[in-house]
């Protein structure tokens, strides 16, 4: 049974274009001021509600008013009201940032059911390629949930949207699943997607133990990789990988020729580098993978 929500959805027409991707960039503004909060606190095993947020040099509570998204960095010129200490730019570039993706998903997607599924897993990214480039962890307090949310969007998202919806289900579903129930499908999908993108990193892991006698990664980038390849299924999940380990590499060689080191030992974030593959691999994946297709027919 297909359900259509056709009847129930709002008349889309209605909403002024610009206003929705404004709300959505506001919307994604307020996600990264808390996003801030949980990079900084969730390595440290500290709430990420409770206590409100502190000037870390003198510890003064910051005002309402002085926690607007990326407004109030520029107008304290980058710097606390009571002891003038430099904040970082992190803050504001990671609340920057986030509206920007959310801009670009709900581009992506439209005023669709599949947006906030989508910015959920924008934001679950997000969050861990950040934590990682600070702190070198994938923590599980993100990747585990992460996992279920990704089989939850499974299995509501094509009744949801009416549609297969997930890159590979069509695929699958002409193929070797044909027959089969879509919640099924789906789910096989998310199995497969999951087992591909965990598996490579594990076996990449694997290998450069055997290789050079080191533990190379922890198992975040493992776990990250299930939950990543559970929600964009084994054809973007390649792409993904693809992606991290171009842009780890090009990184890893500019950075090595820069310090004149050739130790290849230097420890890389590598869940940054996949991060960034994940949203690209959302984004704009499909149209990657079908004009790579299009060079050889
Ligand atoms: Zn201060």
């Amino acid at each position: 049974m297909h359900l259509s929500l056709t009847a129930i959805s709002p008349d889309i027409s209605l909403v002024p274009q610009p206003f929705f991707y404004i709300v959505v960039g506001v919307v994604g503004a307020i996600i990264g001021s808390f996003l801030n909060v949980v990079i900084h606190r969730l390595p440290r095993e500290e709430s990420i509600v409770l206590p409100s947020s502190k000037c870390p040099s003198c510890g003064t509570a910051i005002a309402f008013y002085d926690n607007v998204p990326v407004l109030s960095y520029l107008m304290l010129g980058g710097r606390c009201r009571k002891c003038k200490t430099h904040i970082s730019a992190r803050y504001p570039a990671v609340e920057a940032l986030t509206a920007l993706l959310f801009v670009a998903t709900a581009w992506h997607d439209g005023f669709s059911v599949a947006l906030p599924f989508d910015l959920l897993f924008v934001t679950a990214v997000t969050a861990l390629l950040f934590i990682d480039a600070e702190h070198m962890i994938l923590p599980n307090a993100i990747t585990y949930p992460g996992m279920v949310f990704a089989l939850v969007a499974r299995l509501a998202l094509p009744y949801l949207t009416g549609t297969p919806h997930f890159d590979d289900l069509p695929m699958l579903l002409n193929g070797v699943l044909a027959g089969m129930p879509l919640w099924a499908a789906s789910l096989i999908g998310a199995l497969i997607g999951a087992l591909i993108g965990g598996g490579s990193l594990w076996l990449m892991g694997w290998t450069w133990e055997k290789l050079r006698g080191i533990e190379a990664m922890g198992l975040g980038d493992v776990k990250m990789m299930f939950m990543v390849g559970a929600y964009l299924g084994w054809r973007l999940t390649i792409l993904n990988i693809f992606l991290g380990v171009l842009s780890g590499s090009i990184i890893g060689i500019v950075l090595m020729a820069r310090q004149g080191k050739r130790n290849m030992q230097m420890l890389l974030p590598f869940g940054v580098f996949l991060g960034i593959g994940a949203i690209a691999a959302l984004l704009s994946g499909r149209q990657i993978v079908e004009w790579y297709a299009g060079q050889f027919r």
